[in-house]
């Protein structure tokens, strides 16, 4: 059985070679696998299941949902740009939405799959802002916002993330080893496979005497990638498009 892992693809209309390149994925490589697993940050930002009568949006709903109902069972976990995905979406791109973390089997291993951000714990003001716009009141009272202004906010957000960003020292903006240790604990998982931090590799550590892989994906900035993992184990593979 063959499953694939994406994340990190900010998919967004001024960027439409990541589109194409996602969409030739979907119709190449995704075609016969049994599973998709997107961990976070599909899209450049997510405003609210009402935008989906954005035609850009639209387009990649009905790109997923053509692939669901042609066999692959489509799984989609929040990152820190689209967290507002909710039920909407869900049902009209035909995948199921996991919870972060999510402790999957894989070809018989069990799995501990996560976005990647809450692993990041050197970035304190970054998780201070997580924790913020995750809880129940903010989303509520940003959610009641009509569209036009949310995505406004997200705008200036996101600007603001892009200047911060480029002050941060690379150490800060990667996981925490203590807290890839600590979310793995009573797991019971011999592999992690996450996103977020744009680094893909293959990591093996000790996690109180358990050998433990972890794998980052790819972001699809300059070009695409994805993780495959059958029986055999799994292989990070590039995708060009
Ligand atoms: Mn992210």
């Amino acid at each position: 059985m063959r499953t694939l892992f994406i994340s990190d693809l900010h998919l967004c209309p001024s960027r439409p070679l990541g589109t194409r390149r996602f969409l030739a994925f979907l119709g190449g490589p995704a075609r016969d696998a049994a599973a998709l697993f997107i961990l976070g940050d599909l899209f450049e930002y997510w405003a609210g299941d009402d935008d989906l009568t954005d035609a850009f949006n639209r387009n990649i709903c009905a790109a997923l949902r053509e692939r669901a109902d042609a066999g692959t069972a489509v799984f989609f976990m929040a990152g820190n740009r689209d967290f507002l995905i909710g039920d909407v979406f869900a049902r009209a791109a035909g995948l199921t939405l996991l919870p972060d973390p999510a402790r999957v089997d894989i070809g018989g291993t069990p799995t501990l799959l996560t976005h990647g951000d809450t692993l990041c714990t050197e970035d304190r003001a970054y998780q201070a802002f997580r924790s913020e716009v995750r809880s129940d009141d903010w989303q509520q009272a940003f959610r009641s916002l009509p569209l036009a202004m949310r995505k406004a906010r997200i705008e200036a957000l996101r600007q603001e993330s892009e200047a911060q960003k480029s002050a941060k020292p690379a150490e800060i903006t990667d996981v925490n080893p203590a807290a890839v240790i600590a979310a793995m604990q009573g797991q019971d998982c011999g592999r992690m496979i996450h996103g977020h931090t744009h680094r893909p590799a293959r990591h093996e550590m000790d996690a109180r005497g358990t050998n433990v892989e972890r794998w980052v994906l790819p972001d699809w900035y300059e070009r695409g990638g994805y993780l495959e993992c059958d029986g055999s184990g799994c292989r990070l593979i590039d995708w060009p498009g």
